[in-house]
């Protein structure tokens, strides 16, 4: 026993002697840095072409960038004499002084893509400089340059990689499937083609064109032609606004219906590089708190604008990461402006005949853009569409009736949040809606959405006002708690009682419940207790503990469904409504409300 185990612990040998390693080792070593995959030879190649001046650029790839990529541009090419510095590690046109780099302004300045690129695969280069008369054709291999030849051209390069990681059979095997792998160069022109709509970008995939853009100067068409004009109709502008530290926020924002399965459609841009930041991903998430159904996201075209010297490019091999120096106040002013501009939009979902809108159910980009996964546009629901309305579906119409008879679209900033207008309560259906009639048409109101909405506002009034009313119990109530449980009522103690939940240990797992919210009387205590320390257990994913738990709250004091309310009840529900800052939508993101318009009605009964 003891034998085998001295065999496991490893005596050190003679050290081993250190050596410089062989260049093409360490130029494979470099490499494996920065090209990961055939999208990060796509981005560096883009890139170089938007450092170069280029107005068009053309990407080609074949079998997911495993065959080939190829990236064309019309910039400003590279001289004769300075084709294999191009290829030398280390070397570029963009960065002189280590200064410059707390200053830089183009995407590239690292001098090494084109050296990690060609170290790894075949790689044909086909370029003229604007200023000279011929241009460059040269092939190289694995790092060396087999043969260079002048060539007629015109102004512009071309890059072509063929058999990337031919040399190294380790990386082919981390590979995702052609369209995966396809995929991700289409996420990357999409984003590179929203951050520049100045220039046009075409994108073929295995022959057939994938992707382009107008390059028309502005972004809105841009998100046009890559998600179509049903997404684009419910992108909301940012106004532009500039703090004082010279920061700059434009883009676009979904309304809270337009939502995705994940997070690959936020898009982030800092000084116009595309960057994956948590801190903005964050802030965003933020900004739609409470607005979005469970494990739904946002949309978002998000572009920041800030001094070069407040934000470090430099911390990443791929540069697809930033730091910012004022990261706290960068995270509040996103947080805001999105936040400011999705309340100021406040839109209700209405019915919308599909006979009035011939084909709408058809994805507007079903077309060339298929390949790339998670594209299709949803609509309010994650089960695509609310279901049981027939041939009807939900669309947020442009103009929506809002109090004071005008109507607004696109938020303007400062606007006050839309309220509900007054609205006259006609009955309940199937003991779950509540039907209304106000100046825009006919409204269904989701009972318990609706008084969900109210409870957590009023709720969370009482608490930060710490007025809550709480009741007290005539007979306190024992519980028994699994270990699990009380393990958690211990950690969150403190906001229970904020809560109004006054608690006593009584025994090991056993506690003796004093008071609740005074809402909660009468009510199923032990299973709100339960169900607040599970979200206990959850918090933290989508919002905090706390926001957890008034949220939870809520939903247990409120009307359920199933529940025939009275003329007076379903009123007073209305007018509460009426007064919540965010009635559109119930604390979980569930609209609270939909609307069959006036227009729509006449629509349907043929009187225009
Ligand atoms: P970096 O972009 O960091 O400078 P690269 O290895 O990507 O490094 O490119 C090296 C140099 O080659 C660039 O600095 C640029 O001068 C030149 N170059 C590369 N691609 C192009 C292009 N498409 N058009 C013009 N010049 C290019
Ligand atoms: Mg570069």
């Amino acid at each position: 026993m003891v034998q085998w185990l001295a065999a496991l612990i490893r005596r050190p040998g003679p050290p081993m002697p250190i050596r410089m390693l062989p260049p093409d080792v360490a130029a494979k070593i470099a490499a494996g840095e920065v090209i990961e995959r055939p999208v990060s030879v796509a981005k560096e190649l883009l890139e170089n072409a938007i450092d170069a001046g280029a107005d068009e650029i053309r990407i080609e790839v074949a079998q997911g960038g495993r065959r080939l990529i190829q990236v064309g541009d019309n910039g400003c090419g590279i001289a004769a004499d300075e084709v294999e510095l191009a290829f030398a590690r280390h070397a570029t046109s963009k960065l002189r002084t280590a200064e410059e780099l707390y200053a830089v302004r183009t995407l590239g300045f690292r001098g090494e893509a084109l050296a990690s690129i060609c170290a790894v695969s075949r790689l044909i280069l086909s370029t003229r400089a604007a200023t000279e008369e011929t241009g460059t054709l040269a092939r190289l291999e694995a790092g060396v340059l087999l043969e260079r030849e002048p060539h007629a051209r015109s102004p512009g390069t071309t890059v072509q990689v063929e058999n990337l990681f031919f040399n190294t059979p380790a990386r082919v095997k981390f590979l995702r499937s052609d369209p995966t792998e396809a995929g991700h160069v289409a996420r990357l022109v999409s984003s590179y083609a929203l951050a520049y709509p100045t220039v046009r970008f075409v994108l073929v995939n295995n022959g057939r064109l994938a992707l382009r853009s107008p390059g028309t100067g502005l972004a809105h068409d841009v998100i046009v032609a890559l998600f179509g004009l049903d997404v684009a109709e419910k992108m909301l502008t940012l106004p532009e606004s500039e703090n004082r530290d010279g920061l700059r926020i434009s883009g676009f924002v979904g309304v809270p219906s337009l939502h995705r399965a994940n997070r690959q459609e936020m898009f982030f841009f800092v000084n116009r590089r595309w960057v994956q930041d948590n801190t903005l991903t964050f802030a965003v998430s933020e900004a739609y708190r409470t607005l979005l159904p469970n494990g739904r996201h946002p949309m978002v075209v998000l572009s920041l604008e800030l001094p070069p010297e407040d934000v470090d490019v430099n911390v990443h091999p791929t540069k697809r990461e930033v730091r910012f120096r004022r990261e706290r106040e960068v995270f509040v002013a996103v947080q805001r402006a999105v936040r400011t501009t999705v309340m100021a939009h406040g839109a209700i979902p209405t019915i919308e005949a599909l006979a009035s809108t011939p084909g709408s159910l058809e994805s507007p980009t079903a077309g060339p853009l298929s390949f790339w996964r998670g594209h299709e546009p949803t609509h309010a629901w994650p089960s695509g569409g609310p279901p049981r309305l027939g041939a009807l579906e939900w669309q947020r119409t442009a103009e929506l009736p809002v109090q004071g008879g005008t109507s607004q679209t696109v938020a303007s900033p400062g606007a006050q949040f839309q309220r509900l207008p007054m609205l006259r309560v006609v009955g309940q259906v199937g003991q779950t809606y509540v039907v209304a009639e106000g100046p825009g048409g006919l409204y269904l109101i989701d009972q318990h959405a609706a008084h969900e909405r109210i409870r957590y506002e009023n709720l969370k009034r009482q608490v930060q006002c710490s007025e809550l009313a709480t009741q007290e119990l005539l007979d306190p109530l024992p519980l028994e708690l699994a270990p699990r449980q009380a393990a958690l009522l211990d950690e969150h103690l403190a906001t229970l009682t904020a809560l109004g939940m006054v608690l006593l240990p009584f025994g090991p797992n056993t506690i003796l419940v004093k008071s609740v919210p005074a809402d909660l009387r009468g009510q199923d205590v032990a299973a709100a207790l339960s169900e607040l320390l599970d979200a206990a257990e959850r918090g933290g994913a989508e919002f905090s503990w706390e926001e957890q738990a008034l949220i939870t709250l809520s939903c247990h004091t409120a009307v359920r469904a199933g529940q025939t309310l009275s003329a007076d009840e379903m009123r007073d529900l209305v007018r509460q409504l009426e007064a919540t800052e965010l009635p559109h939508t119930c604390p979980h993101g569930r609209p609270t409300l939909v609307l069959l318009s006036q227009a729509q009605l006449e629509r349907e009964f043929g009187r225009r």
